[in-house]
């Protein structure tokens, strides 16, 4: 993947940036590869993404429709017990990725970037 030279045109961080297009990758290799020695658990778009503001550790999935602090989760060493629904988080962040995206600024912004020569 390449980035656009356009600093301005940016909005997400480089660190989440690499860690979206690393997950992508791990997403396209065959499952015999990604299973092997461990079980092949469903990934959810924003685990991973999203970090405690207590520890810095991942908030992952819990069950099938909360996200929670994977220190706290797995080994409970983080004192956070802070749950956030799945879905009105997702939808959330769609929302922002939507509105940040197709706002007239961008789309006059990527026309001119990437204009046909
Ligand atoms: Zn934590």
């Amino acid at each position: 993947m390449s980035r656009s030279s356009r600093s301005d045109l940016r909005i997400v961080d480089d660190q989440l940036w690499d860690a979206v297009h690393m997950e992508i990758e791990q997403r396209q290799r065959p499952q015999a590869k990604a299973s092997r020695g461990r079980p092949n658990r469903k990934k959810h778009p924003l685990s991973e993404l999203i970090h405690c503001s207590v520890c810095g550790s991942n908030y992952t999935i819990s069950g099938t429709d909360y996200y929670r602090c994977a220190d706290q989760k797995e080994r409970g060493t983080c004192g956070n017990t802070v749950s956030v629904r799945r879905e009105p988080l997702e939808h959330a962040t769609v929302a922002v990725f939507r509105h940040s995206l197709f706002s007239p600024e961008h789309a006059r912004a990527f026309a001119e970037e990437f204009a046909l020569k």
